[in-house]
C-alpha cells in the first residue's frame, strides 16, 4: 500500500488529539480525548497508539498506510535525542524519550517538535500563512505558544528554544511570570493572562461591568465584550494586550523581517477588534527607515493547527529523506 496519510498528534496539557492528514493538509479524520497527563506518559501513549489505530481502521487503512508521524508537545525538548526534556504542564513528565516510546508501539518514524512550532507548522502549510515564505505565529492561548517559519523552515535554534516569544519582555521591571523573567508578553497577551491581570483588577476594587455577572468566570473573551461596551477597566487591559503585541510585532519584524505575523488561540476569537487594536499601536509606534512592518493576520485552522502542522512535519520529513 502506498504511503497515503501522516498521523498528527498534538499532546497539550488537557487535551489529546490525534489525526489523519493528507498530502495537501486536509485532515482525514481526527480525534480528542482528555489527555490525563497526571497519570505518567506510558498510559497517555498507548492512547496515542490506540486512538491511531482506531482512526486508520475507520478510514479502512492500515499502518502501511502512514508516512510518518508528527507530535507538538509542551516544552522544553530535546529535539536531537527526541525527549521532552521537561513539560511545564504535563506534571511529572521529566526525561521522557518520547520519540523512541512512539517509534517502538508503532514502528513509524516520529518526528517530535514544540506544540508553537507544530501550529505554526501548520498555519504556514494549510492555513493563514500560506504561500508566505516568511511568517511568525503567535498563539495567544492559556500563554502565548509561538513559531517562526522562515523560507519555509521552521527555527529551532542552537538550544531547540528558539521562537519562545511568549517570553520575549515587552515592560521592563513588569508584571513577574511564571517563567521566573518579569515583562513577559504572555503576562500581558495571552487570554490567561488577560483574564488573570482582570480579575487581579476586581480584587483590588475596580468596578467593571464584568461583577454584573458572578455566575460566568472572567475570560479574555469577557474582557474583550467589555472593551467594545466602553467598560474602563475592560478597555485598559485589551489596550495594554494590544499595545504589548505591537511592541512584540516589532520586535519580531527587527529580529526576523516577515512578511506576516499570524495571531491564533482564544484572543484571536476576537478578530478584527484584536487586529485593529494591535495595528493602532503598530502605526503610533512604527519606524521610519523603511516600509517592512509585517502585516497580521488571523489563524485559519483554529484548534486544529497543532495536529496538521504535526502531520505535515512528518510529509516534510519523509519527502526530505
Ligand atoms: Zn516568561
Amino acid at each position: 500500500m502506498n504511503a497515503s496519510v501522516a498521523i498528527g498528534i498534538d499532546l497539550g496539557g488537557t487535551t489529546l488529539s490525534v489525526a489523519l492528514v493528507e498530502r495537501d493538509g486536509r485532515m482525514l479524520a481526527s480525534r480528542s480525548t482528555p489527555t490525563d497527563a497526571a497519570r505518567g506518559p506510558q498510559p497517555v501513549i498507548d492512547k496515542m497508539v490506540r486512538m491511531a489505530d482506531e482512526l486508520l481502521t475507520s478510514a479502512s487503512l492500515d499502518r502501511s498506510a502512514v508516512v510518518g508521524v508528527g507530535v507538538g508537545s509542551p516544552g522544553p525538548l530535546d529535539l536531537d535525542a527526541g525527549r521532552i526534556v521537561r513539560a511545564a504542564n504535563l506534571p511529572g513528565w521529566i526525561d521522557v524519550p518520547l520519540r523512541s516510546l512512539l517509534f517502538d508501539k508503532l514502528e513509524i518514524d516520529v518526528v517530535l517538535d514544540n506544540d508553537g512550532n507544530t501550529a505554526a507548522f501548520g498555519e504556514h502549510w494549510a492555513g493563514a500563512g500560506r504561500g508566505y515564505r516568511d511568517m511568525v505565529m503567535l498563539t495567544l492561548g492559556t500563554g502565548v505558544g509561538a513559531g517562526v517559519v522562515l523560507g519555509g523552515q521552521l527555527v529551532h535554534g542552537h538550544f531547540h528554544n528558539a521562537a519562545e516569544l511568549g517570553h520575549t519582555i515587552v515592560a521592563i521591571d513588569g508584571l513577574r511570570c511564571a517563567c521566573g523573567q518579569r515583562g513577559c508578553l504572555e503576562q500581558y497577551a495571552s487570554a490567561g493572562g488577560v483574564a488573570r491581570r482582570a480579575i487581579d483588577a476586581i480584587e483590588h476594587g475596580q468596578s467593571s461591568v464584568l461583577t454584573d455577572n458572578d455566575t460566568e468566570p472572567i475570560t479574555a473573551e469577557r474582557v474583550a465584550d467589555g472593551a467594545r461596551a466602553g467598560d474602563d477597566v475592560c478597555l485598559h487591559i485589551w489596550d495594554e494586550a494590544c499595545r504589548a503585541l505591537a511592541i512584540a510585532c516589532i520586535n519580531i519584524q527587527h529580529s526576523y523581517n516577515p512578511e506576516c505575523v499570524v495571531f491564533g488561540g482564544g484572543m484571536s476569537d476576537a478578530g478584527d477588534f484584536l487586529l485593529d487594536g494591535v495595528n493602532h499601536h503598530l502605526a503610533a509606534q512604527r519606524w521610519s527607515l523603511c516600509d517592512d512592518v509585517p502585516s497580521l493576520r488571523l489563524a485559519e485552522l483554529g484548534r486544529e493547527a497543532g495536529v496538521i502542522g504535526a502531520g505535515g512535519l512528518a510529509w516534510r520529513q519523509s519527502l526530505d529523506c
